[in-house]
């Protein structure tokens, strides 16, 4: 049985080329009033005589296909984007105001610091916020991005083993850790060594306690970790960690569930990283820039990156003198304009506003996993954080796997959640809603996944050849990863390239 197809995006938009006819021009300008040059005159023979298929189109034409085009981008201000803040959270739009202020949009990195006490004091604010957030004493903003961060936080890290004697050879990091902790610590100069989880999804606290000795320099730990699991034994695995003088990182990427509850700094974690394009709402799609601002404990402050903020007389100005810091990681201070949205965000929610965002974060998420809980497999029978982590094992006896399922949640108007990951559960499904998803949003999506949970019970085959609704069907993937068609040309039609 087929079920009706809710479809809000238009998906039989040609491509311009093939809306090009001959002569059509999407502009005029006036007579020439000087002479003509020869542009291979100019340019030799990299000047194009003809450009191969240019579309000739007009300019309501142009408007439209990129207009219509525009709507089939799926994002989070269309609906629900079970991706989570991991990927893309809700982007409130005082943010875009305050980063439109004329004083903030149009400074330069060059003025002299009497000019720009402003924008240095919009630095020092969010340093001071996210120390109190992070429980750290200090905050460097330069990291561009996450992985950026954390590359950051190991070169600290090793820094500071040197200062002490030794660097030492490995950093530890859990099996369900983001891939990003692993290249980290190989670019920073160490050996990887896996920990198992156990079967809650925490770290293996024996199995840590007999991998940690003189030769590790680090922990890498996310928490709650990527299955959506707070690490209930962190104060232990913090304790053995330090006995032997190694540091622990925290991978704090993702804070939707810990911001104004729980403090890396009070649970031991010497140094981490946050994504201001995760947990503090800033832009993250269209390929940035993000920001990923490092906490320290005071033992790994004369390490940062310089210069820093210092207070001088009545006002701030940048301290490069820091013969200690591992030295500057990025031009400048970072992205500024990431940083004014993050401090708007922080400032417009208050502290107990932003305790708030966490606790309705960790609420839609437990409510999914309640209401699917019937229906799906959960990973973990552990408490759900910011997300819920489902395996597909009861839709895999039906044949049917998550990647499917995914497939089939395009038909009923929804972005598919994250798709085997992590790589630790068997097929997974992992959900995370974030905090500004209304009940109605939520119970919509749920009752697609439901749908489809039924679907699989009658007629696997439905979701097997899922999407129904949508302009391309079915790919064939393997092809696509493998065999690359990047090139169009006139005369090979869009039918056979959605062959
Ligand atoms: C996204 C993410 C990263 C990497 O952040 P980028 O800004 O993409 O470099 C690292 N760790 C975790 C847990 C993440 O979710």
């Amino acid at each position: 049985m087929i079920r009706k197809v809710r479809s809000h995006i238009n998906q039989n938009e040609t491509l311009l080329f093939e809306q090009s006819s001959p002569g059509k021009r999407a502009y005029q300008l006036p007579a020439l009033d000087v002479p003509p040059v020869d542009a291979a005159s100019v340019l030799g023979s990299d000047a194009r005589t003809e450009i191969e298929d240019f579309p000739e189109v007009s300019e309501v034409e142009v408007i439209r296909h990129f207009t219509r085009l525009s709507t089939w981008n799926y994002g989070i201000d269309l609906g629900l984007f079970p991706l989570g803040s991991c990927t893309m959270k809700y982007n409130p739009r005082i943010n875009e105001v305050v980063a439109r202020e004329p004083g903030l949009a149009w400074a330069h990195p060059y003025q002299p610091e009497s000019l720009s006490q402003g924008c240095m004091e919009v630095l020092a604010l969010l340093e001071e916020y996210l120390c109190e957030i992070f429980g750290m004493d200090a905050v460097t903003l330069q990291p561009a991005a996450g992985a950026h961060g954390e590359f950051t936080g190991i070169m600290l890290i090793r820094s500071y083993l040197e200062s002490q004697g030794n660097p030492r050879k490995k950093v530890l990091c859990p099996d369900s850790a983001h891939g990003t902790n692993p290249a980290t610590a190989i670019i920073a100069g160490y050996e990887v060594e896996n920990i198992k989880s156990n079967e809650k999804g925490m770290v293996d606290v024996e199995a840590l306690a007999k991998a940690v000795n003189e030769d590790v320099a680090a922990l890498m730990l996310t928490n709650p970790n990527t299955v959506g699991v707070f690490e209930e034994q962190i104060l232990t695995i913090a304790s053995i960690l330090h006995e032997k003088g190694a540091q622990i990182y925290m991978d704090g990427a993702n804070m939707n569930a810990l911001v104004g509850i729980s403090r890396p700094g009070d649970f031991g974690v010497d140094v981490m990283h946050s994504n201001l394009h995760k947990t503090f709402s800033t832009p993250h799609g269209g390929g940035g820039p993000g920001s990923g601002p490092v906490g320290v404990r005071k033992h790994l402050e004369p390490f940062l990156p310089g210069p820093r903020l210092k207070k001088a007389g009545g006002g701030w100005t940048w301290d490069y003198d820091r013969p200690k810091s591992i030295g500057r990681v990025r031009a400048f201070y970072g992205n500024f304009g990431v940083l004014v949205r993050a401090l708007a965000y922080i400032m417009a929610h208050g502290g107990p506003g932003l305790r708030n965002a966490t606790l309705d974060a960790l609420l839609t998420a437990n409510y999914v996993r309640a209401r699917l809980e019937p229906y799906y497999q959960i990973a973990y029978q552990a408490p759900s954080m910011h997300e819920c982590v489902f395996s597909d094992d009861r839709q895999a006896a039906k044949g049917v796997r998550t990647g499917d399922i995914a497939k089939r949640l395009l038909d009923y108007g929804f972005h598919p959640y994250t798709v085997s990951f992590p790589m630790i559960v068997r097929g997974a499904l992992m959900i995370e809603p974030t905090e500004t998803e209304p009940k109605q949003e939520l119970d919509l999506f749920c009752d697609a996944l439901i749908s489809i949970a039924g679907e699989i019970e009658e007629n696997p085959q439905l979701v097997l050849k899922a999407p129904h609704g949508t302009r391309t069907s079915r790919v064939d993937e393997v092809t696509a990863a493998r065999k690359p068609v990047v090139r169009w040309r006139r005369n090979e039609t869009a039918s056979k390239a959605a062959d």
